[in-house]
Order: C-alpha cells, then structure tokens, then sequence
C-alpha cells in the first residue's frame, strides 16, 4: 500500500503531541522546522514543507529498499532475513537527513520529537497490529558517554509515546564496539556486526518493533534481529524513520 501524505490529517492530534493543541497554539506560536513559516498544531512543520518532505514511494515490502513498483526486491529473494518487515516514512533526502544529522551529531532533540510523530503517523497508516514492545537499536557504552544519547531511544521514546506502545531500552546490549561502517561494503558490514548484540531480557513479547534512525545495508538490524529470534521472539519489524538506497 502507497503511503500519501495528503490522505492523513496532519493536524489530528495524536496522544504523543503532549501539549493540547489548542494551549500550545496559545502559549508558543509554533515556527516549523525548515521554513519558520506558521507549523501545523503538534506538527513543528508547515503544510507545505510536510507535503514536500521525501516520503518514500514504491519499494520492496520487506526490506523498503525503493523499487519502481512494490514488490521483494532481488536481496530479499536471495537471502532471508531475520526481521519481517521495515517500514520507513522517509528516503534519506533533504531535508530529512539534515534533520537526522542535526539530532545525532548536534544533540537536537526536538527533531527526534517530531519526526518520531511523522513515524508513528505512518505507520499508523501503513500497520496492521501494533507490535508489543519497541526496542531501539543500542549503543556501545563507549560511544554513548561520547554522544551524551542514543538517536535511536529518542526516536522510539516519541513514536512509543504516540502510538501507546511501550519501549525497552534495556532488552538488548551491544557488546562489541563495531568501527564507523559508513566506507565499507555490505558484506564486511555484516562481518563486522556478527554476534554485536546480546538479549538480556529474559521474557520478550511474540512481537516486537527495533527502532532506529537510518537503514543502509540492513546489517545492524538483521544482526539485532537475528539475536532476537535467538532469544524467541516471533515477529521483528524494523521502524526507522528514513531509508537509504544502499
Ligand atoms: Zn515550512
Ligand atoms: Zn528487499
């Protein structure tokens, strides 16, 4: 199913907006993000900047790799994975990469809130049931004391709040401090991610959504998944809020 984004209200309130819409309007004019033009209630977005955002289009219905038409794309065929499906609003494009490098490396919070929203819309949308519980990608505890935060708990804090699911931060760990992987290639990706996640807790729900804030390869969360499916976990969807076309 294609995603519009004009067949969702922007402007319906979701329980994750925390404000009523009707007291934040009086008490802070909202400014949107990208334009500082009038935002829509709860949104930190004008109408006209959330109509041109880079919502993904056709894509593979596993993976979300974009396609020309829906569809499993060739990987997939070829290999399983370990999770069922992913589901992403977003390709990473202007502006929403900006806005993931402003949270991840600026510490700007008040993105994760409202692209957390703009998730919990889609896959309002898109989703069929609600998984149990939410489980964001971790960190390495070396790179979190660096970072100050996890981009990925930030994320799935909002999109959790939103749709009344709730979330685990401490479900899993990651237990090797994996190089930076952006200059290498799937395949040493995935080598380099082998057995980099531990489960810790010991009774999962059947289903179970991993947060993240950008897939490339799939690498990190098939790793993840597959520790999951370790650990007994029936259904794994992968939420993150933008893909890359590897
Ligand atoms: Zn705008
Ligand atoms: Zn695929």
């Amino acid at each position: 199913m294609r995603f519009r984004p004009d067949a969702v209200n922007p402007e319906g309130t979701l329980s994750g907006d925390g404000v009523p819409g009707g007291l934040r309007t009086a008490l802070l004019p909202a400014r949107c993000l990208l334009c500082l033009g009038e935002a829509l209630t709860g949104q930190d977005l004008c109408s006209a900047c959330w109509r041109d955002l880079p919502w993904i289009g056709a894509r593979c219905l596993r993976c979300a790799l974009p396609l020309p038409s829906d569809g499993i794309c060739g990987r997939c065929r070829r290999r399983q994975t370990a999770y069922d499906a992913v589901k992403s609003p977003f390709l990473y494009q202007m502006p929403i990469d900006a806005l993931l490098k402003g949270l991840k490396f600026n510490g700007r919070l008040a993105h994760a809130r409202v692209l957390g929203l703009i998730m919990a819309r889609y896959i309002g949308h898109v989703g069929q049931n609600l998984p149990d519980l939410l489980v964001p990608v971790p960190l390495h505890p070396h790179r979190l004391r660096e970072r100050g935060f996890n981009q990925a708990i930030e994320l799935a804090r909002s999109v959790g709040r939103a749709l009344s699911v709730r979330m685990n931060t401490h479900a899993c760990e990651r237990i090797r401090h994996t190089e930076a992987q952006s200059s290498m290639t799937a395949a040493e990706r995935r080598r380099n991610l082998r057995k980099a996640f531990r489960v810790r807790e010991t009774s999962l729900p059947p289903h179970v959504a991993i947060v993240d804030d950008v897939m490339t390869t799939g690498a990190t969360v098939q790793s993840l998944s597959e520790a999951l499916r370790r650990a007994g976990v029936a259904r794994i969807e992968i939420w993150v809020c933008a893909r890359t076309p590897d």
